[in-house]
């Protein structure tokens, strides 16, 4: 059977993918959450015609020529403004944030202002009008569109949102991601390995990924290598809206994972993919749910969640598809490529030119996630590639997770 190329594989897993439905989301939750609607102003900020500093509200005209003696007729502070209105040869002490008083028009800041006897202040420096004002509306108007959708929010679209009164937001419910680990030789980071076993990580680390790009997880643990057991778990995880197991992906005396999909009824739409590391990737659904079959290995289950599973929540969030590959310039050869498309782990440095230089690892064993830590980028090398020498250009895709 030919293998899936890596961009075909890709397209089937989001074919006729729609977002997730919208649901209003209290601010203090939304960080990392993807805005379903663009968020609109619904009044001025600021609302009112205000001061930027600590002095005395004048009108710019009286200060023209200074020194100018001005009378102070009261105080406008923060949350308390001046009820009155200034006539000529008046001013107000004003502070940061406190609305203008009624017929001022700029602040002198009170570095140039002496105060003197029976509320009589002498001001050093004229100001022009509008000065140290910030007019209502400054920062954003009535109807203004602040937050466009779809957009990840972060800390300053949460501060936005707030300072345009939004208590909540509509953003995109996440998408729930079930894992299941299979293997007989894995105990739980903590637990006491007997001699024959290693510790598990690809739930860990599929876990932190799947939740750090917007979704909800549930780890369904460890699955021995037995049909029925695995059969069990696939069947507990029937809600999740994607279902992802690591391990077991061959066809080995000891893989059940593909026929206990089959058993659970998950159609198999494709497996085996033309990639390396990764290459028995395999993916189905089952209803509306999509099952992604990661391999054992570390790496390649974290490359192929990479390549398939984000595209996968991005496309549940309602986000764009996003072409991440960026040119760098390889800081050692390369032999030429075989039929799968390779992912080689690669640090990234930068020329005194500014180029970016990708330097693979010398061993890429799938099993070795110290590299896979301590890589900044794959180098992308497509089928076929031929031999490529220091200083050709190739593309990477940054690790970002
Ligand atoms: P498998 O795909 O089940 O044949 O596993 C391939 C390799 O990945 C084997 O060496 C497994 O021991 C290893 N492996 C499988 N699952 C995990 C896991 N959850 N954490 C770390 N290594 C694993
Ligand atoms: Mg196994």
């Amino acid at each position: 059977m030919a293998l899936m190329p890596v961009e075909e594989a890709r397209a089937r897993i989001l074919k006729g993918v729609k977002p997730l439905p919208a649901e209003n989301v209290p601010l203090h939750a939304c960080l990392g959450r993807v805005l379903a609607r663009p968020l609109k102003a619904s009044r001025h900020q600021p609302p009112f015609d205000g001061s930027a500093m600590d002095g005395y509200a004048v009108i710019a005209a009286d200060v023209a020529e200074t020194p100018a003696t001005l009378k102070m007729i009261g105080t406008s502070a923060a949350g308390h403004g001046f009820a009155g209105r200034l006539k000529p040869g008046q001013c107000v002490r004003i502070f940061t944030g406190a609305p203008m008083p009624k017929g001022a028009d700029a602040v002198v800041i009170q570095e140039n202002v002496e105060a003197g006897e029976k509320n009589l202040v002498r001001v050093l420096q004229p100001v022009r009008p509008q000065q140290n004002v910030r007019a209502a509306g400054l920062d954003f108007r009535r109807g203004d569109v602040l937050l466009p959708a779809p957009l990840r929010l972060n800390a300053r679209d949460i501060g936005l949102a707030a300072a345009a009164n939004a208590p909540e937001l509509s953003v995109r419910r996440r998408p729930v991601v079930a894992l299941i680990s299979t293997g007989d030789e894995l105990v739980l980071p903590g637990g006491k390995p007997g001699p024959d076993q290693i510790v598990s990580s690809n739930s860990h680390a599929l876990a932190a990924m799947a939740e750090q790009l917007g979704a909800r997880v549930i780890n369904f643990g460890i699955v021995p290598d037995n049909l029925k057991a695995t059969e069990r778990a696939i069947g507990r995880a029937a809600k999740a809206d994607i279902l992802v197991t690591t391990g077991g992906a061959s066809v080995g005396d000891h893989d059940h994972v593909q026929e206990a999909l089959k058993n659970s009824g998950v159609r198999i739409d494709f497996w085996k993919i033309a990639m390396r590391p990764g290459k028995p990737f395999m993916y189905g659904r089952r209803k509306g749910q999509h099952v992604l079959g990661l391999p054992g290995n570390p790496v390649s289950a974290l490359v192929c969640a990479r390549l398939f599973l984000k595209p996968l929540l991005d496309a549940l969030l309602g986000l764009p598809a996003s072409d991440d590959l960026v040119e760098a310039r390889l800081g050692a050869p390369m032999k030429e490529n075989d039929t799968r498309q390779d992912y080689v782990r690669a640090t990234v440095t930068e020329a005194p030119d500014g180029c970016r230089v990708a330097r693979p690892f010398a061993r890429q064993d799938s099993s070795m996630q110290r590299t896979f830590r301590e890589a900044q980028a794959l180098i992308v090398r497509p089928p076929h590639a031929p031999a490529a020498s220091e200083g050709d250009v190739v593309n990477i895709l940054r690790l970002d997770f």
